[in-house]
Parts: C-alpha cells; sequence; structure tokens
C-alpha cells in the first residue's frame, strides 16, 4: 500500500499551477482527490485534464469560492470530511505599497488566510476525532522575503505560517499534523503569462526564465524556476503517514533562494 492510498485529499485553488500538480500527486499515489477553484466550467475541465492524465486516478470536482464563508459551507457540506487539508487557493497582484486599499488588502487577507483558516477549523477537529490527518498551508518564501511591490500578499503568507504553528499546537498528540510550505518562484501559466509580458514574445521562455532569475533573484541557488511538481512532492510527502514527526513546521522548498537557514 502507498503512503496516502484511500485516503480523501482536498486541494483547494488546484484549477491549475502548484494546486493542480498537488492534485495529481495524491492521485498518482491512490488517493481521492477533490479539486477546487471558484468557477464550475473551469474546475469540472481541470478535473477532466487530470483524469486524462492519470486514467486510474479519482478526482471529484467541487466549485466553490473560499474567500467567503458561504464558500466554504459549500465545500464542507459537498465533503464533510477529509484526510488531508491543502489550503493552496491565493491571489496576488503587484501594486506600489502606498496604494494598496482597504479593499485589496481585506480580499487578499479573505482569500489568502481566512479561506485556509475556516477549512482548518471544520476539517482538522473531524480529524482529531478520527485520530489521523495532515493540513498543509501552502505559503511562500515571500512570507519571510517581503515583496515592495506585494507587501499585502506577503504579509498575508506570514499570518499563514502564524495560524498554521497554532493549529498545530491546538492538536498536538492527535496524529494530525498542521504545517506550511514555502515555494519560491515557480514557473505555473501565470507566471509563464508574466514573463511574455515582461519580456516580449521575441525571446524564448527558457532565456526569459533565465534573464528574470538572475536579474531579478540572483540569490536563487537553483538558478531556474521551480517546477510545480517540484512543490508537489513535498507536499505529497508532508501530506503522507512518512510525515508523522513533522508538524508545527515551515519547510522551504524555494531553490534556496531565501539567504538564511532557517526557517
Ligand atoms: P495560480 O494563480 O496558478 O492558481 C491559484 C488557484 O487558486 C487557481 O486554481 C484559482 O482558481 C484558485 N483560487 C483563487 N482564489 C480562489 C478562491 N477564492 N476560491 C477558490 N479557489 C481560488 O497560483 P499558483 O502560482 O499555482 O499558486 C498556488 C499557491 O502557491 C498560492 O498559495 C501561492 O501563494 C503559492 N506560491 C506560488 C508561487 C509561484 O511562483 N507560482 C510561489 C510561492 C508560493
Amino acid at each position: 500500500m502507498t503512503t496516502t492510498s484511500r485516503r480523501t485529499v482536498l486541494v483547494t485553488g488546484s484549477t491549475s499551477g502548484i494546486g493542480e500538480a498537488i492534485a495529481a500527486a495524491f492521485a498518482r499515489d491512490g488517493a481521492t482527490v477533490i479539486v477546487n477553484g471558484r468557477d464550475p466550467q473551469r474546475t469540472d475541465a481541470a478535473a477532466e485534464r487530470l483524469r486524462e492524465a492519470d486514467k486510474d486516478g479519482e478526482f471529484l470536482a467541487v466549485a466553490a469560492d473560499i474567500s467567503t464563508a458561504q464558500g466554504a459551507r459549500t465545500l464542507t457540506d459537498a465533503v464533510p470530511d477529509v484526510d488531508v487539508l491543502v489550503n493552496n487557493a491565493a491571489i496576488f497582484s503587484a501594486t506600489p505599497a502606498f496604494d494598496i486599499t482597504d479593499e485589496e488588502w481585506r480580499r487578499s487577507f479573505e482569500t489568502n488566510v481566512l479561506g485556509g483558516i475556516r477549512l482548518t477549523r471544520h476539517y482538522a477537529p473531524r480529524m482529531v476525532q478520527r485520530g489521523w490527518g495532515r493540513v498543509v498551508f501552502i505559503s511562500s518564501e515571500s512570507a519571510i522575503s517581503i515583496p515592495t511591490e506585494m507587501i499585502h500578499y506577503g504579509a498575508t503568507k506570514t499570518a499563514q505560517l502564524a495560524a498554521a504553528r497554532g493549529f498545530a499546537q491546538e492538536v498536538a498528540g492527535t496524529g494530525v499534523t498542521v504545517n506550511t510550505i514555502l515555494p519560491g518562484p515557480t514557473l505555473t501559466p501565470g507566471v509563464e503569462e508574466f514573463l511574455t509580458d515582461r519580456f516580449g514574445n521575441d525571446i524564448p521562455l527558457a532565456e526569459a526564465e533565465r534573464r528574470f532569475i538572475t536579474q531579478e533573484r540572483p540569490t536563487s541557488l537553483l538558478r531556474r524556476f521551480i517546477r510545480p511538481e517540484e512543490v508537489a512532492s513535498l507536499v505529497h510527502y508532508v501530506g503522507s503517514d512518512a510525515a508523522s514527526a513533522t508538524t508545527g513546521a515551515a519547510l522551504r522548498v524555494d531553490g534556496g533562494i531565501a539567504n538564511t537557514v532557517i526557517p
């Protein structure tokens, strides 16, 4: 038996990028995966794409906006129990620090922080009752190196570290673990678009990637963008039986970009 087979795994924001790769990793291991996004058509399409790539994979699409209490309820009504909760959905936008409005701060907080907290409040106590569970918050290296053009994003990613650590303390000794993952710059479809906008269509994507990392992220020890599958490997491990002694931790998959040996 593999490590997460027959388990139910909810990955919020799994209609693209890192979330989709995380969904694929758990399904490959035999888990039933709940695919989530805001838009019903995009959510169904992502589940179909995942099924096509993995004929044995079990995927259930549930569209719900996790930034609202009602959206969270839609999700928890459709799937009352999960063994692994991956709080991955997030939004980000580049705005000069003094121009970020109350509304933008609020929206970031409600999606990136409160969304995961609401779902954790529902699912984690039920995991405790069953004596096993995994909650994984997808934060970012931006939690520790706050981007000047996205301080609202950075602040929400730091808040996730605190919330996850607190929940881990709350479920101490129960068989349930709560951890945070800090990815670095990862080549998702959204980031590909950003690179094309930034460097134009005239140069190949690989060259745009190289320029961005060497010029703007020079502390990267990896010297390239991380692939979504590389983030998914760590999330899959943390969500498995094998990671039973890892809890209350912040784990980096950032290609060494943060010039520190902790967290
Ligand atoms: P993405 O924009 O490609 O995907 C985000 C997903 O979240 C999408 O499926 C979107 O539909 C969903 N989503 C957004 N708001 C939602 C809501 N209210 N309800 C339900 N779903 C919602 O993002 P990504 O780059 O794959 O990022 C995934 C996670 O990884 C995020 O938490 C992000 O902060 C983190 N991260 C990304 C990078 C990177 O370079 N891509 C780096 C560090 C951390």
